[in-house]
């Protein structure tokens, strides 16, 4: 008997729904990073694929290459971290968009589309102040250029242009977007037509009508998890879609041992700071070990009894998160891949 971490694929498929209503006609781009945000990368992208989802943000080549063979060979697949000529060839073989944020990793993308005979499909990513990884204004004139010298020789084709920001204040995101909008200006300049444009995740996707483009990709939403210290479930009209359940192994005068612990992804921290759902109602964590954790006991309390730890009737990844000073994101993607997913 051991955790596991349930699903609802209904659920996850009404919140596609809200978001899809929500950012139309600006296309979805769901991100799967980090298996789905742990959530099980094949299931979630078979049922979104199945549901009329045709992008997939997929974070590394890997992974770009898992929802390739999942989704199959119409899906928009986009990968922002390409190391190396050897690793480009094998997104380019697989057909999967690439971004592109700097001028180095265009020459390796270039190498191997001429060594794989086929065009790379390219999403140039200008950096608009996050400083993570995207060409810097400054440089960006020079790397559309050669951009478009190598699409002009057939190597590679310019599909979109795009960028990531913080959304963590309106005046950045701001200041961030009329970064981007210039380096749209210098593209367009150059004649292009239809580049596909895209730029906010979640939050910005959800609230502001500026900044969704041709395309928002978004994760956190998709799966119910809303950002801390922003609006609620109910105003956004999302649901987590995972619970974690865990079942009762001992009773002791401490409290009532639960099997999930640490190790499992559960963080220590939390000791104190949550509740879990037991048969009879709420009931105080009291702390989080390795291997178990202890729970504050209930009449009736019984070897085998299933407690909630997260999810649907208790507490969200972000109600968690924020006890914590953290994002609901983290809490989600650190339930062990050794714990159990099972899907409904
Ligand atoms: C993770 C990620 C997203 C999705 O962010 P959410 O807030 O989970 O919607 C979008 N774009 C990039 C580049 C990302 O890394």
């Amino acid at each position: 008997m051991t955790a596991v971490l349930t699903v609802d694929l209904a659920a996850f498929q009404r919140n596609l729904d809200v978001v899809r209503e929500r950012v139309a006609p600006a296309e979805l781009m769901l991100v799967v990073k980090d298996d789905a945000y742990a959530h099980g990368l094949e299931p979630i992208v078979t049922h979104a694929a199945r549901h009329g989802v045709r992008w997939f943000g997929a974070f590394d080549v890997a992974t770009g290459l898992r929802v390739r063979a999942t989704a199959g060979p119409d899906a928009g697949i986009f990968v922002w971290m390409v190391f190396g000529v050897e690793e480009a060839r094998r997104a380019i073989d697989a057909a999967l968009d690439l971004g592109v944020g700097d001028a180095d990793t265009l020459e390796e993308i270039a190498l191997a589309a001429e060594a794989a005979g086929r065009t790379a499909r390219l999403h140039l990513k200008i950096d608009t102040g996050l400083h993570r990884n995207g060409v810097r204004p400054e440089q960006w004139p020079a790397f559309v250029e050669r951009a478009a010298e190598l699409a002009a020789a057939g190597v590679v084709e310019i599909i979109g242009v795009w960028s990531h920001i913080a959304e963590a204040s309106d005046a950045e995101d701001d200041a961030a977007r009329a970064r981007y909008e210039a380096a749209l200006r210098v593209v367009e300049a150059r004649g292009r037509q239809r580049t596909l444009r895209h730029l906010a995740a979640s939050a910005a996707s959800f609230d502001r009508a500026g900044f969704r483009y041709d395309m928002v990709r978004v994760g956190a939403f998709c799966y119910g998890i809303r950002s801390a210290g922003g609006p609620g479930e109910d105003v956004l009209g999302v649901q987590p879609i995972a619970t974690l359940d865990a079942p009762v192994l001992a009773l002791g005068d401490e409290g009532v041992r639960i099997g999930i612990g640490s190790a499992d992804g559960l963080p220590s921290v939390l000791g104190g700071r949550m509740s879990v759902g037991t048969p009879d109602g709420p009931r105080r964590m009291l702390r989080i070990d390795e291997m178990d954790c202890l729970v504050e006991p209930w009449p009736g309390a019984a070897v085998g009894q299933r407690v909630r730890i997260m999810g649907q009737g208790t507490s969200s990844p972000t109600d968690l998160a924020e006890a914590m000073g953290s994002i609901g994101e983290e809490i989600a993607v650190r339930v062990s891949p050794l714990v159990e997913r099972r899907y409904r």
